[in-house]
């Protein structure tokens, strides 16, 4: 049989698994400890020599099956999910970064991930933080103490693309992991193991979810990167497959240590929200063009920020990588209009923060998610005081319009 398309992949996931009781959803196991009849069954469990599950802190039935939707949708060899995005994010970084080591990372970034390497920096981590939609730049920072690199597909707010291919190309010939957060495309708009990502991080929260009432993030290992030259892998995790040495890891001292688990309920809440994901991001995304193409020709505003645009700097890279162009748009207002008036008089958008969710939602970012960087850093990067950030929802693509027109008008 060919290889199945994405969503047949995820909505027969469950069931393909061991059915309980002809259960076609995984049921969700609550029970925090798991016993045994024969005690060798613990032991095997606690020396991993046998796949079960031992205490939820580390695993559960309900998770295993959420890892493995997962592990299906990113094409990857092994999945770990976490409480959400950033706690994925930063058990990784603590996982497999000491200090000393150096890491280069794009700039723009997701705020509270950038706030979050502020406090690695702390821990004696080197960060370089480079422009990476221009290969040459992410070159320029290699330091012979280089371990990792970290990107984002399409940038909040401002939507730009980093070099994704060419850093892949870069990261395989001198050995970096190359780490890809992969939330604003998700696995269905962009695989990113085609770019030879050794790991791809997502929140869950966002498009997997796509409901808003479930917080996840997750970590999968493509099978690309030898973690055997990988120095920070500790003695302990060092037998058995190669390839596992780094999810192993993250799993023990990420997970298990650090304590970032999901909870079975919301494993269950993420996996019915996946299912349908190929469908609403097709929607999201077919929205997102329509009210960009009307938002770049309206009077009132100067400036749209949408990959799917002819004039987006990187819009035949997102072409070429990407299944659609995305969900998330920005634009600025002309100088003397007030993006706050404007949100207020959208009835249908509403003002909030977060991504990927059904309904269409809308902040102005300087006053929100560029608040605490001040005018100056704003101005530095680019972020004008009348920018609007779009999550573009579900709805009916003329009902969106016709709230932008008259808010506009
Ligand atoms: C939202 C987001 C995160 C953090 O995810 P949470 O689940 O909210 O913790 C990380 N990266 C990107 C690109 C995001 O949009």
């Amino acid at each position: 049989m060919s290889e199945q398309g994405f969503t047949t992949k995820i909505v027969h996931s469950d069931h393909l698994l061991e059915l309980e009781y002809g259960a076609i959803h995984a049921p969700i196991h609550n029970s925090v400890p798991y016993g045994f009849q024969d005690v060798q069954g613990l032991i095997d469990v606690f020396q991993g020599t046998k796949p079960g599950h031992a205490y939820a802190r580390s695993s559960t039935p309900t998770i295993d099956a959420l890892q493995h939707k997962i592990k299906q949708m990113d094409n990857g060899i092994a999945t770990l999910v976490f409480s959400c995005g950033m706690s994925a994010i930063v058990t990784t970084f603590l996982t497999l970064l000491k200090t000393g080591d150096h890491l280069i990372c794009s700039h723009y970034l997701f705020g509270n991930t950038r706030s979050m390497i502020g406090t690695l920096q702390g821990y004696g981590i080197e960060v370089t933080f480079v422009d990476s939609t221009d290969i040459e730049q992410v070159k320029a920072a290699q330091q012979p103490n280089t371990r990792m690199l970290f990107v984002e597909t399409i940038a909040n707010p401002a939507t730009q693309i980093s070099a994704l291919d060419e850093i892949g190309d870069f990261c395989e010939a001198q050995g970096l992991v190359y780490i890809v957060d992969n939330t604003l495309t998700s696995s269905y708009l962009f695989d990113a193991i085609k770019v030879k990502a050794s790991l791809i991080i997502t929140s869950l929260s966002k498009y997997v979810a796509g409901h808003g009432n479930a917080l996840g993030g997750s970590v999968t290992d493509t099978g690309l990167f030898d973690w055997q030259t990988y120095p920070n892998i500790f003695e302990a995790y060092r037998t058995g497959d190669s390839k596992m040495w780094g999810i192993g890891q993250i799993k023990k001292k990420g997970l298990r240590d650090m304590g970032a688990c999901i909870s079975s309920q919301t494993a269950h809440l993420i996996s019915v929200g996946s299912e349908t994901m190929e469908l609403r991001m097709q929607r999201q995304c077919k929205n997102a063009g329509i009210l960009a193409e009307f938002l770049a020709q309206h009077p009132k505003v100067a400036k749209v920020y949408y990959p799917g645009l002819k004039d987006h700097p990187q819009h035949q890279r997102a072409k070429r990588l990407f299944k659609h162009f995305g969900a998330m748009l920005s634009f600025d207002l002309i100088e003397g209009e007030d993006c706050c008036e404007l949100l207020n008089k959208l009835k249908l958008v509403i003002s909030a923060t977060h991504l990927g969710d059904n309904r269409t939602l809308a902040l102005p970012v300087a006053p929100t998610i560029y608040h605490e960087m001040g005018l100056e850093t704003r101005q530095k990067m680019g972020i004008s005081e009348t920018m609007v950030r779009c999550s573009i929802g579900i709805e009916n693509t003329a009902d969106l319009i016709a709230d932008f027109e008259q808010a506009l008008a």
